[in-house]
């Protein structure tokens, strides 16, 4: 048995980001930047109002009350020609170009206009500046809005626009086939002969891949035959960034997949047995000229969504650009029990958690674990890391992956 740990190294120094691709803001919601973006214009990019209301010289108002006379009015996508004087204002709206001579904004809710608006009443001092909005306060030119590597959320994309930037070098999402392995294995529709199975994992993958951002690709079910797994697989490598199998890594007499593995990478493959539990078996190897990545996964569904955790999300996300591979990990306190037997591998267990009155996450219910009991895990949103040992008990604070941040009820 090799660690966790040298597992996921094995997987990880194998890869590097996919090569940048130019994406429309739209499509580059979600992908990591291959560019880093300075700033060209600056944002604002002229002195504008953030108010409805009077622009003024703040001077006219020193004494407190004055009356000032309306020479006009600017709208937000005007250019004003207007040239403040002593004594005079300006009707101007949130966004609208301060006018030359005025240097503060009184908000409209402060001023009395005359019923023919021809004068304006402001009753207290305005400060030089006031509710005036000046040109580079969001975003000065030469500045770094974005650098290689980061994350494209709402917000940024929002702020790319703001630059008019139409287009973005990111790292593409990356395709990932999905292909389950088994001659038990049937999809949904038909009905079950005996000793059949639903094929639950290929659904499941193709979910979790897409709830993590990657463009998921169904390769179908093979059954256990070596040229089909070969078929497949090769497709997969063929048309796809990565490609996951499950089932057939273990140690039965059709268990294929680590076999045909093996020959697809040419001898860029290992079969591992990983000191952890569930998902001890692990295939994992590069085929075809980009080094395609090839996952081979245990085939109990539960073991499937682990080894999808432990190993293949962190290395996807590596292939997407991202700086920061895993997720995040606390530290948790147990509400409930958590025993298990000294065997020489981390436990992982489906856990459901919540945060408590205290600031900290609590463990409330630990799933009844079984590779094979995935309705048991599937209400759950962490996965708590057992060392090798005699377990905790309530009370004791456990390391825990958090898998969701919004389920747990
Ligand atoms: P294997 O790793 O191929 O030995 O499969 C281990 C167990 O997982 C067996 O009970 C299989 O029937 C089951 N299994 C394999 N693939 C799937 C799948 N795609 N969906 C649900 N169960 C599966
Ligand atoms: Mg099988």
């Amino acid at each position: 048995m090799i660690s966790v740990s040298e597992a996921q190294t094995f997987v990880l120094e194998t890869l590097t980001p996919l090569s940048p691709v130019d994406r429309t803001l739209e499509e580059a919601l979600g992908c990591v930047a291959a560019e880093q973006i300075i700033a060209t214009e600056p944002v604002p990019g002229f002195k504008n109002s953030s108010m409805d209301g009077y622009a003024l010289r703040a001077v006219d108002t020193s004494e407190g009350s004055v009356r000032l006379r309306v020479i006009g009015t600017v709208l937000a996508g005007d250019a004003p020609d207007q040239q403040l004087h002593e004594g005079e204002a300006v009707r101007i709206m949130t966004g609208a170009p301060i006018p030359d001579g005025a240097d503060a904004v009184c908000m409209i809710e402060e001023t009395t206009v005359d019923p023919d608006g021809q004068t304006v009443l402001i009753v207290r001092t305005i400060d030089v500046g006031q509710s005036v909005r000046q040109p580079g306060e969001d975003i000065a030119v030469g500045q770094l809005l974005i650098e290689v590597g980061r994350e494209l959320g709402g917000a940024l994309i929002g702020v790319l626009a703001s630059q008019g930037c139409a287009s973005v070098s990111v790292h593409p999402r990356p395709r990932v086939g999905v292909m389950s392995t088994g001659d038990e294995l049937a999809g949904p529709g038909s009905s079950l002969s005996f000793g059949q199975i639903r094929d639950a994992n290929r659904p499941m993958l193709l979910a979790l891949l897409r709830q993590s951002g990657f463009t998921p690709v169904d390769l179908g079910i093979a059954s256990d035959d070596e040229q089909e797994i070969t078929k497949r697989l090769q497709l997969g490598v063929d048309e796809c960034d990565a490609v996951i199998a499950t089932g057939g890594v273990s140690v039965g007499d059709v268990d294929f997949v680590k076999t045909v593995l093996a020959e697809i990478c040419a001898g860029k493959a290992r079969w591992m047995q990983v000191a952890m539990r569930p998902g001890k078996p692990f295939a994992f190897g590069t085929a075809g000229e980009r080094g395609t990545p090839i996952f081979g996964l245990p085939g109990n569904p539960v073991s499937t969504r682990v080894s999808f955790e432990m190993f293949v999300r962190p290395a996807l996300r590596r292939l997407a650009g991202h700086r920061v591979l895993d997720r995040p990990t606390v530290n948790m306190v147990l509400d409930c029990p958590m025993a298990r037997k000294p065997d020489g591998k981390l436990h992982l267990v489906h856990v459901t958690s919540r945060f408590h009155d205290d600031g900290r996450m609590h463990i409330e219910v630990a799933s009844r674990q079984g590779s094979h009991l995935l309705s048991a895990v599937a209400g759950a949103n962490a996965l708590a890391m057992i060392p090798d040992g005699d377990g905790f008990a309530p009370g004791n604070v456990a390391r825990a992956m958090i898998l969701d941040h919004e389920t747990g009820d």
